[in-house]
């Protein structure tokens, strides 16, 4: 007899079928989500996943900037969420007035905005990014510009240290990814000696400093792949484990807190994604002239880190 994630699944596909919908999924989903969708991958790939489909309906399975972000560059396209409430704390904690004070005071700067922000914010910055482009992107800007990113305080401070360049930071950061500690990775560590640590750059500095290698969602996957390492102590959002495990089935992946779970990705289901393709709800919308700005700081990441 079928289980009842098996039902959903199949009620779920045909729908998507019937509504001719792509649906996008960020690595975070639960792995049921991630298995339906015709794209999993990380806030840049989704935004060019967005762009390239021809698909006139697209299902956001991610929090509302991801969502946005496709309305963003893809304004003729429906574009749905399955949880209108599913956001991201750490965006919501800057605003275009925080930029727009900033900008009275340097005049000159160049704001970079990480991706997980509004489209408001979006609208008032220079240039966007995500986790997998931010150094490319900042290494582009013109050695004595004055650089504001914004709102991720560890990732900002996690690229200026890399770059070595001096980077003004708005101070907020991902409460998920805080929850990652050195004390915990070194025992780990202890415990699995030949295991690799790897870790994402929305975490705290000092756990970057101890780790293997920190990079974007996409980049973990990558390096766990191409590594001889059998073992990986992970530092990220636990949904990533399901991809891991998936090209890997070989190697063992252990999370580095089992606190790594953001409420908000978690909260888009099945049965959310089933109501939205049947009702066609909730359809996300962006206001004109703030798409038309939002967009150029789009754009120009894609086009610098191209
Ligand atoms: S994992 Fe962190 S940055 Fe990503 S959506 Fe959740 S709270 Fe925001």
């Amino acid at each position: 007899m079928k289980s009842s994630v098996g039902y959903l699944i199949d009620r779920f596909l045909k729908l998507k079928e019937e509504r001719s919908a792509y649906v996008i999924a960020h690595y975070y989903q639960r792995p049921e989500v991630q298995d339906v969708a015709d794209f999993v991958g990380d806030s840049y790939s989704m935004a060019l996943a967005a762009r390239e489909t021809p698909c006139e309906t697209i299902l956001v399975a991610g929090v509302d900037f991801m969502a946005e972000t496709a309305v963003i560059l893809c304004p003729e396209k429906t574009v749905l969420t399955p949880e209108p409430d599913a956001t991201c704390p750490m965006a919501n904690d800057i605003t275009a007035r925080d930029i727009l004070k900033y900008r009275e005071r340097y005049p000159d700067s160049i704001v970079v905005c990480y991706v997980n922000t509004p489209a408001e914010v979006k609208a008032v910055s220079d240039v966007c990014c995500t986790s997998s482009n931010a150094a490319k992107i900042i290494e582009k800007m013109p050695p004595e510009a004055r650089i504001f990113f914004v709102p991720d305080h560890h990732l900002g401070h996690n690229i200026g240290h890399r770059l070595n360049r001096s980077i003004d930071l708005y101070r907020s950061c991902c409460p998920t990814h805080e929850e990652v500690r050195t004390g915990g990775l070194l025992e780990l560590k202890q415990r699995y000696p030949a295991a690799k640590i790897l870790v994402h750059p929305e975490c705290r500095p000092e756990v970057v400093d101890v780790a293997d290698f920190a990079g974007s969602t996409r980049a973990i996957i990558e390096y766990a792949e191409a590594s001889e390492a059998d073992s990986f102590i992970i530092g990220t959002e636990c949904g990533i484990l399901h991809p891991l495990q998936k090209a890997n089935p070989r190697k063992e992946f252990i999370l580095a807190t089992k606190d790594l779970i953001c409420p908000n990705m978690k909260s888009i289901t099945l049965e959310k994604m089933i109501y939205s393709l049947e009702h066609m709800e909730t359809r996300v919308m962006v206001e004109e002239s703030v798409r038309l700005k939002a967009r150029i700081a789009l754009e120009r990441m894609i086009e610098y880190a191209t």
